[in-house]
C-alpha cells in the first residue's frame, strides 16, 4: 500500500528553491519579521523590482535604516546595510555617498524616525541635494513601540498615548519637502505595490535628493484611521494636467491631504552635493575623483 502520510515540509528547502529560482538575487536569508499585512511587504517587492530593472548590483546597493519597524528592512535584503541610531539615518547616507557617490543609496524609515527625532537633518539633504534616495513609510503611528501618536497621526487619532484622542496638528511631509528644495518629491501607496515599484524607481533614478512619500498601514496597531480601506477610498491617481516642474502646484497637490494624489509632485535637474563638491575642488586647483571627470567617463 502506497504510503500517503503527509511529508514534512522543512523551511529551509523551501528557501534553498526559491534561492536556486534566481528571482532573489537582491533579497537575503532572512525572512521578514513584519506583521502580516504590513505595508512594508510592498516595500521590499518595490525595492527588489527597482534595483533589478535599474540593474544596479547588490554591491553597489546600500540600504540605511534608523529605528522603527521599517529599520528592519537592511537584513532582508542582499546589499550593504547600515542600521543606525534613531532619527540619524540622513548623515550617515550622507557620508557614505560622499565616501563614494558610485553607490545607490537608499534611506528607508518612518514617520516617527524621519520627523520627530528625525526631522531637523531633513532640509538640509534636501537643500544640498544629495544624490540618495529617501523612502518615507509614513503610517501616522508608532508601531515598534506598539501604537502611540507620531509626528503625523491625525486629529482625532485614539491612541494609548492619546486615550482622549489626538489635539496636535498633523505635520504635512509633502509642503514640508517641497519647501525644503528637495529636486524630487512623489507619492505613492503600499496598497497599490506595482505602481509602488515604479515609484521607487523613478526615485532612484533620479540624479538629486528624492523623497517618496509612502502611504504604508500599520494594520496591528491602527484599526481605525489609515487603514487599507480607508486610504483605499482616498488616494487618487495624480491629475493629467499636473505639471510637476511647478513647485507651486505641486504645493496645492500636497495641502489637499483628503484626497491624495499618488505620483510625481515635483522633479528638477539641478546640482548635486558631489557636483558643488567637486566644483569647489577645481576652483581650489586640486581634481576631482577620476570617476567624475568628463575626460574618464565611464
Ligand atoms: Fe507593520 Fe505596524 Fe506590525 Fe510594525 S507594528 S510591522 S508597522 S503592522
Ligand atoms: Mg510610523
Amino acid at each position: 500500500m502506497a504510503d500517503t502520510a503527509a511529508q514534512p515540509i522543512y523551511l529551509e528547502d523551501r528557501i534553498r528553491k526559491i534561492e536556486e529560482s534566481g528571482r532573489l538575487k537582491h533579497r537575503s536569508k532572512a525572512l521578514p519579521t513584519w506583521c502580516p499585512g504590513c505595508g512594508y511587504y510592498a516595500m521590499t517587492e518595490g525595492v527588489t523590482l527597482a534595483v533589478e530593472r535599474l540593474n544596479i548590483a547588490p554591491k553597489d546597493t546600500v540600504i540605511v535604516s534608523g529605528i522603527g519597524c521599517a529599520s528592519r528592512f537592511p537584513f532582508f535584503m542582499n546589499a550593504y546595510g547600515f542600521h543606525t541610531l534613531h532619527g540619524r539615518t540622513l548623515p550617515v547616507a550622507t557620508g557614505v555617498k560622499i565616501a563614494n557617490d558610485r553607490l545607490t543609496v537608499l534611506v528607508v524609515g518612518g514617520d516617527g524616525d524621519g520627523f520627530a527625532i528625525g526631522g531637523g537633518h531633513i532640509p538640509h539633504a534636501a537643500r544640498r541635494n544629495i544624490d540618495i534616495t529617501y523612502l518615507l513609510f509614513d503610517n501616522g503611528i508608532y508601531g515598534l513601540t506598539k501604537g502611540q501618536t507620531s509626528p503625523t497621526s491625525v486629529v482625532g487619532f485614539e491612541t494609548k498615548t492619546t486615550p482622549y484622542e489626538n489635539r496636535d496638528v498633523p505635520l504635512n511631509p509633502l509642503m514640508m519637502l517641497l519647501s525644503y528644495g528637495a529636486s524630487w518629491v512623489g507619492q505613492a501607496y503600499a496598497g497599490h505595490p506595482h505602481f509602488l515599484a515604479d515609484m521607487i524607481t523613478d526615485a532612484i533614478a533620479h540624479k538629486g535628493f528624492s523623497y517618496l512619500h509612502i502611504m504604508s498601514p500599520c494594520v496591528t496597531f491602527d484599526k481605525t484611521t489609515n487603514t487599507y480601506q480607508n486610504l483605499g477610498m482616498k488616494v487618487r491617481p495624480m491629475p493629467d494636467d499636473h505639471d510637476p516642474s511647478d513647485r507651486m502646484a505641486a504645493m496645492a497637490l500636497a495641502s489637499e491631504i483628503d484626497r491624495p494624489a499618488e505620483g510625481l509632485l515635483y522633479r528638477e535637474d539641478r546640482p548635486t552635493l558631489s557636483d558643488n563638491l567637486d566644483a569647489i575642488i577645481r576652483e581650489a586647483g586640486g581634481t576631482p575623483p577620476p570617476h567624475r571627470q568628463p575626460a574618464a567617463a565611464e
